[in-house]
């Protein structure tokens, strides 16, 4: 066996579902059982496994398919918590994204920002904020902000709108796939000997006769089989679900969450085409709004719409997008109109329910919340996808507190998430897999017709979907155009072109009749429609 079939199918099996499930099969009993795959959930799954405990976690879709897919692509201090004074949060969160620059170098990128000012007061404004943001970033700056004059601002913008501009402030912050992310923390967790699985939902809370939670019945939703798994820590990490694990605990429950919605809307680069992101800091409903480069696309976002009911896959409402559509162009100098929408997506923010009718909704703190029920479940929820390790390290160090885990140190301020080289450098769109690269070019090299486009509007090659089914644990369409090679969100009618290919390509793989692969293709292609206005 020649070098590099060795490396392709040495890290095969180590993500191999079959493998994985016997684990389950294996171990009944289990430290520490996450239920949630998104950012909060792995990043626990993480912290806990590198501690030395057994550990499993389970998602019952795919990683990230919640909210986690769906953020704004930013690895950020939060420049809006500044404004609101929250300088605590914005210090945890810009150290934080300095230590998620050095660990996941291969998927973060450092983004320079303009701020458009119109009016002296905003340019004095934001230049001395965007000061205290560099300070409070210290030694993990991810470089200086500037003052730039009106010229120099429209130059780097060249799709500003100049009328009444009176200049720019220029700062850095990190941007990334989330995603991507996602699945790279779920493969560092097995490297470091954790079961994580997705498509694997947590259906009950197992409890002792004093009520005590001791574990959670779940189920494979491929072949159905269901599971009884004990834990000494079972912790809920299910973002806007939160509220359907705390009822399997109490079935009276009352909710704590209230969902409230953020869409996304995604353009050609023709709308934003130089190196630089917009940031516009106030907007008529006081919101920030971001256009930022991603992927040779440009992703614009986002609003705040409460809603009255979750899912996983949110639907944008025509007044949110009429509402970024309107504030984009109030801008921009070049028109956009509905028909320059390539994709559009939704992602759900858990706000704090109302205790009583008079009382209003409000955002659960942007600082993260760990709640302990009296069943001993622990419920991790709030922050967001920057601070993903300092909320696991708090919730595994809480565990500790409580003495349902022995004490031992946390180990993820320096550890390198699966694909981080330290020397990740863009010479092709593959840079993404920092080290899985030079796997995925042997691939190639093996089998050249992988080199072809997947999509002739795309960078992406046959060759992914091959490594995204191998490798990197997808097993849908979906999982492969969503979150391992991101077309769905970057060109939502040239993923449901490319469909067919995936579903044929992950069919041969995962060894599926002809009756999957139909199916596949008509619910991706009905999914994607949703992502098209
Ligand atoms: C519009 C928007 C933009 C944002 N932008 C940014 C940004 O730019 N930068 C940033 O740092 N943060 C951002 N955030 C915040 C960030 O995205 C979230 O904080 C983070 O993704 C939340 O992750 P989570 O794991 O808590 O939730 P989720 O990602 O929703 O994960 C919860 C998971 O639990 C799973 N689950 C639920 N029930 C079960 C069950 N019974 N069994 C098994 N699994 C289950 C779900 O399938 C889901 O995958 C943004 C948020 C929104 C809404």
């Amino acid at each position: 066996m020649n070098k590099k079939e060795v490396t392709v199918l040495n890290t095969k099996k180590v993500f191999s579902r079959e493998v994985l499930v016997q684990q389950v099969v294996d171990n009944q009993n289990w430290d520490v059982i996450v239920i949630g795959g998104g950012a909060t959930g792995l990043g626990v799954a993480l912290d806990s496994v590198t501690r030395g405990f057994k550990t499993l976690l389970l998602e019952q879709s795919d990683f990230a398919k919640g909210t986690s897919s769906r953020s704004t692509k930013l690895v950020h201090g939060g420049v809006r918590y500044l404004a609101q004074g929250n300088i605590d949060l914005v210090k945890e969160a810009l150290y934080e994204r300095g230590l998620m620059l050095k660990n996941a170098s291969h998927l973060i990128k450092n983004q320079s920002f303009i701020i458009p000012n119109y009016s002296w007061w905003d340019t004095i404004l934001y230049t001395v904020g965007l000061k205290v943001y560099d300070l409070l970033a210290g030694k993990l700056s991810f470089g200086a902000s500037i003052r730039i004059s009106k010229k120099k601002t429209s130059k780097r913008l060249s799709t500003i709108q100049t009328k009444h501009l009176k200049g720019g402030v220029v700062y850095h912050d990190g941007q990334f796939d989330d995603a991507r992310l996602a699945v790279n923390i779920a493969q560092t967790c097995i490297e470091q000997g954790a079961t994580a699985l997705n498509h694997f939902k947590v259906c009950k809370l197992l409890k002792t006769k004093e009520g005590k939670v001791s574990g959670v019945m779940a189920k494979d939703a491929e072949g159905g089989v269901e599971y009884q798994l004990n834990a000494k820590v079972v912790i809920n990490a299910t973002g806007v679900f939160t509220d359907e694990i705390l009822q399997m605990d109490k079935f009276d429950a009352k909710n704590t969450v209230r969902p409230s919605q953020g869409i996304h809307l995604v353009l050609d680069r023709s709308f934003l085409p130089g190196d630089d992101a917009i940031m516009i800091p106030k907007t008529t409903d006081g919101r920030v709004l971001f256009l930022v480069p991603w992927h040779n696309r440009v992703v614009v976002g986002t609003t705040d719409t409460l809603l009255d009911s979750h899912s996983l896959e949110p639907k944008p409402l025509e007044k949110e997008i009429d509402f970024i559509l309107e504030t984009a162009n109030a801008y921009l100098n070049k028109t956009v109109s509905r028909s320059d929408v390539l994709s559009i997506f939704a992602g759900l923010r858990p706000l704090a329910a109302p205790k009583d009718a008079s009382e209003k909704t409000k955002e659960i703190s942007r600082s993260h919340k760990i709640i302990v029920s009296e069943s001993g479940l622990m419920t991790i929820t709030g922050g967001k996808w920057t601070t993903y390790r300092r909320m696991a390290q708090d919730t595994i160090n809480k565990a500790i507190a409580l003495g349902k885990l022995s004490h031992k140190n946390c180990r993820t301020k320096d550890l390198r998430i699966h694909g981080a080289d330290g020397s990740a450098e863009a010479t092709n769109h593959l840079y993404i897999y920092g080290t899985d690269q030079k796997a995925i070019e042997l691939l190639i090299a093996d089998t050249p017709e992988l080199a072809e486009k997947l999509h002739p509007r795309l960078e992406f090659l046959k060759a992914e979907v091959v490594w995204a089914v191998t490798n990197e644990m997808a097993r849908t369409v979906e999982d492969v155009l969503a979150r391992r090679v991101r077309i769905l969100f970057l060109d939502a009618k040239a993923a449901q072109e490319v469909a067919p290919y995936v579903a044929h390509v992950l069919a041969q793989y995962l060894n599926k009749p002809q009756t999957w692969e139909s199916a596949q293709i008509k619910e991706f292609t009905q999914l994607a429609n949703q992502y098209i206005i």
